[in-house]
């Protein structure tokens, strides 16, 4: 059971460009799971789904040189808004709206020469490789490849290459409870020595917890204690999410997304039951 979801608070704790980790209480952990779940299966995002060989003398096959490419991040922030939705887009190379192309030239005259993902070239400023140095092929000495591949937004649940996040993750807020009277503090210490996370710390002779969200619940401490001092447990319907981007979306726009998702799906739900 999904359960009421009243009092729903987030705090962020870590943020930057590629990955988002923050605090959520009051929320259902199927509820979470489920926005967890839709980041690495439905957010849409850019990768290369065709591509037109014109020459390829290097060792590698056709097929082999356009999984690679598929691998390739792209860029989606703005693609999302202009490009057709993966369902109406999925072999429809007619549809003006669908596929973004991108050009590769390359041929290596006397040495070996490596092709790089920055070699691309993009019909759609938009839509670039996320990242320039992600090597394609290696041509030998007089090898030459030249291809147009087409990039349309797709989902994770049809291929891993349009999943947008590299890690999708929710753990429990862990709760470390001290009895201090108990505990022998400085004397035995055992508890600090054995955590993996430096949670626990000895201050003023007595045993303390200092960075109780790091806490992986490994539960080392509480094996290790003597005298049965400390009890780890975790908050009921509080969670931290974790969500680290390839890189083709902002962290948080996938977090966005995916609630999105998630909302038209139960509206969905409800207007087929109502029906
Ligand atoms: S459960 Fe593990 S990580 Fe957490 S405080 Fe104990 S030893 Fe450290
Ligand atoms: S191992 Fe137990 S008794 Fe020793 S410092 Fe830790 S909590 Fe206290």
């Amino acid at each position: 059971m999904l359960g009421e979801v009243t009092g729903l608070k987030i705090k962020i704790l870590e943020y930057d460009d590629r990955s988002i980790r923050f605090l959520v209480e009051n929320i259902p952990l199927a509820l979470l799971n489920a926005i967890r779940r839709l980041t690495i299966s439905d957010v849409p995002s850019m990768a290369i789904d065709y591509v037109y060989f014109i020459e390829n003398s290097s060792p590698l096959y056709d097929e082999i040189v356009a999984h690679r490419l598929g691998l390739i991040p792209l860029t989606s922030d703005r693609a999302l808004e202009k490009y057709g939705p993966p369902e109406e887009c999925r072999d429809n190379e007619e549809r003006p709206d669908c596929y973004a192309r991108l050009y590769l030239e390359a041929e290596a005259s006397d040495g070996t020469k490596v092709v790089y993902s920055g070699d691309l070239v993009s019909d759609d400023e938009d839509v670039q490789p996320v990242y320039k140095n992600i090597p394609i092929v290696v041509l030998g000495p007089g090898q030459k490849i030249s291809f147009e591949a087409r990039a349309r937004l797709g989902r994770g649940r049809e291929h891993a290459k349009w999943s947008p996040v590299s890690a999708a993750t929710h753990k429990y807020v862990p709760q470390i409870i001290v009895n201090s009277e108990k505990c022998y503090g400085e004397s035995c210490a055992k508890c600090v020595n054995v955590c993996p996370k430096n949670v626990l710390k000895i201050k003023d002779g007595k045993l303390v917890v200092e960075d109780e969200l790091s806490c992986s619940l490994c539960r080392q401490c509480e094996k290790v204690c003597p005298n049965d001092a400390i009890l780890v447990s975790w908050k009921p319907s509080s969670y931290i999410m974790y969500v680290e981007s390839t890189g083709v979306l902002r962290p948080e726009r996938i977090v966005l997304e995916a609630s999105r998702i998630l909302e038209e799906k139960a509206e969905q739900l409800l207007s087929e039951l109502e029906r």
